[in-house]
């Protein structure tokens, strides 16, 4: 099964994808988690997109469909995916629907989760993850940036029908099991 995670930043994705890998047993996909690792790292990509990140910016299409392309190649990856902060913008999710029917794959589900504006400021803010994107000015480019350029893609997936509309308010459990439901 391939699925797309989609939502704003502190909607819950990360939360949500460990549960589902856990559950249905799918390898997990966050390339939110792949950047911050090579930031970490120090490594080329890593020194790359340092300062996009830290700005709440988007990584260029072009170095995100390239790393994606090479995860998704990987063995692990045959039987399906979990995929969390991708695709983000309408480029990324034309080159994803390429690679899988290339590869004689298609996305089964997108699964989106409402949250409601108000709600993610207060998540981020209080998860206390100390992450350099996580203050309000860099919060508000994030939201602006999801609403204008990662937006589009569920409609871009409307389009193909794959599109499951998620009440991301509740308990993790409430909300996993509103997703697990959609996914049987
Ligand atoms: P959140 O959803 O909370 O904003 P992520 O971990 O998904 O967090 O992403 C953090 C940052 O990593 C983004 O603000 C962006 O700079 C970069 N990033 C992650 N995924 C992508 C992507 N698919 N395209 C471009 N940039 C990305």
């Amino acid at each position: 099964m391939n699925i797309i995670l989609f939502g704003p930043p502190g909607a819950g994705k990360g939360t949500q994808a460990e549960k589902i890998i856990n559950h249905f047993n799918i390898p997990h996909l966050s390339t939110g988690d792949i950047f911050r690792a090579n930031i970490k790292n120090e490594t080329p990509l890593g020194k790359k997109v340092k300062s996009i990140l830290d700005s709440g910016k988007l990584v260029p299409d072009e170095t995100v469909v390239e790393l994606v392309a090479d995860e998704l190649s990987k063995e692990n990856y045959n039987d399906g995916v979990v995929l969390d902060g991708f695709p983000r913008t309408v480029t990324q999710a034309e080159a994803l629907d390429q690679f899988l029917s290339d590869n004689g794959r298609q996305i089964d589900a997108f699964i989106t989760l409402d949250v409601p504006e108000k709600e993610l400021i207060n998540r981020i803010l209080s998860r206390g993850e100390g992450r350099s994107d996580d203050t309000p000015e860099k919060i508000k480019t994030r939201l602006k940036v999801y609403r204008e350029e990662t937006e589009p893609v569920l409609n871009h997936y409307e389009k193909q029908g794959v599109v499951k509309r998620i009440d991301g308010v509740g308990s993790i459990e409430e909300i996993f099991e509103r997703i697990a439901t959609k996914l049987k």
